[in-house]
């Protein structure tokens, strides 16, 4: 449905995007994960046709998004890191205006428009200036503008940067329910919020895809070897004897019986999984399991490993060919040599770690309420 093929952004000598590769397929939310400054605004801007690429190109759908912007757009529904608010606006004028851009025709333009404001919930202030809304309100304005139409794809660039905890889980509800009729791909330098939300994570370093795979999988992968942790109902020795022939472990650990009841501690050899043979090994021994877990690797320390450290460690190049990583540097602003479309380079000076910085300026949120 969408298909990146070699892509590559040069700001002046600045390598921002270096030669990403991947395709993105209908049904799924996409996560974008990576640090400030990886690249993942300038992929997103790319893809969506504010930006031209130094090299590659992106198809929608098979249309070349620069070559037949206009095809490839209608597919599309963006939500930039700033969304293009028009802060003179009202809501309904803003959405009204945005809704002709898309082309939507005159008579169903109302009844759109009426069904995104309650899908994100913005009927009750839509006769408000934008620019009296908070910074929460006025996400959801630029979600349903990306939303209006009903593309096939919705892209959010940090949807949740400068939100509250309250207003984060609702527009993580909303991405939610959005998914069900879309294909969503969402950035952010956040881990855990890829984590609850994506189904499929593109983790991005420095310009590069460095490692693509479901949230489980990527644990699994770069997963020192796994530990499976099981309880069972029988002694150490039967635990062992059970276990003999099953392929895959590494090492065995039981501890003293406790209540009728044996912990073992099962190491997975690198790259297998285990628990299916394990819960079929019980099984046909009658023996009951009452826990079969893994404990491992966590996405967070894999999300360290790609992004901070030098190189990958070697399972991980050895699984998956991802060879090396540069070793992280502090990111600098490039030079500004094309527009950070669809609106102000000037963002990129002040952007560092924009989770805990709410707002500044005079738009900031000092409406009463939570509007
Ligand atoms: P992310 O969204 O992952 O934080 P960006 O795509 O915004 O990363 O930026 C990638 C790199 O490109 C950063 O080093 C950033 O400073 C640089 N960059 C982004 N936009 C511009 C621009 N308009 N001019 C020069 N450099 C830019
Ligand atoms: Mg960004």
């Amino acid at each position: 449905m969408i298909e990146v093929r070699n892509l590559v952004k040069k700001y002046g000598d600045h390598l921002a995007v270096d030669h990403l590769d991947f395709k993105i397929e209908a049904g799924r939310i996409y996560g974008f994960l990576g640090p400030n400054g990886a690249g993942k605004s300038t992929t997103m801007n790319i893809m969506t046709g504010y930006l031209g690429a130094t090299e590659g190109e992106v198809l929608i759908d098979g249309h070349d998004i620069l070559r037949e912007p206009e095809e490839a757009k209608r597919h599309i529904g963006y939500l930039p890191e700033q969304p293009p608010l028009y802060m003179d606006m009202t809501v309904r004028e803003y959405l009204e205006f945005a809704a002709e851009l898309k082309g939507l025709r005159k008579k169903q333009r109302s009844g759109e428009i009426e069904e995104v404001e309650k899908l994100v919930k913005i009927k009750d202030v839509e006769h408000r200036l934008i620019k009296n809304l908070s910074k929460g309100y006025r996400q959801r304005v630029g979600l349903a503008q990306a939303v209006l139409g009903f593309p096939e794809i919705i892209i959010l660039d940090e949807p949740s940067v400068g939100l509250d905890p309250k207003q984060i889980i609702e527009i993580r509800e909303l991405i939610r329910k959005l998914a069900k009729n879309h294909t969503v791909i969402l950035s952010s330098h956040i881990l855990a919020e890829v984590r609850e939300v994506c189904d499929y994570i593109m983790i991005i370093s420095k310009g590069k895809l460095v490692a693509s795979d479901t949230p489980e999988n990527l644990e699994r992968m770069l997963g020192q070897n796994n530990i499976v942790e099981i309880e069972t109902k029988t002694s150490p020795a039967e635990v062992r004897r059970i276990l003999k022939n099953v392929p895959g472990i590494e090492m065995i650990e039981t501890q003293p019986e406790e209540n009728g009841i044996i912990k073992g501690s099962i190491r997975e050899k690198k790259g297998e999984d285990i628990r299916e043979s394990v819960f079929r090994a019980f099984a046909s021994a009658g023996i009951p399991l009452l826990t079969l877990k893994v404990s491992g690797t966590s996405l967070e320390d894999v999300f360290m490993e790609l992004t901070q450290r030098d190189a990958l460690p070697s399972a991980f190049a050895k699984n998956t060919g991802w060879k090396e990583l540069i070793p992280e540097e502090d990111e600098a602003v490039g030079t500004a040599e094309d527009g950070h479309a669809p609106d102000d380079p000037a963002e990129k000076a002040e952007k560092t770690d924009t989770e805990d910085i709410a707002e500044t300026g005079e738009e900031a949120d000092r409406d009463a309420g939570d509007i």
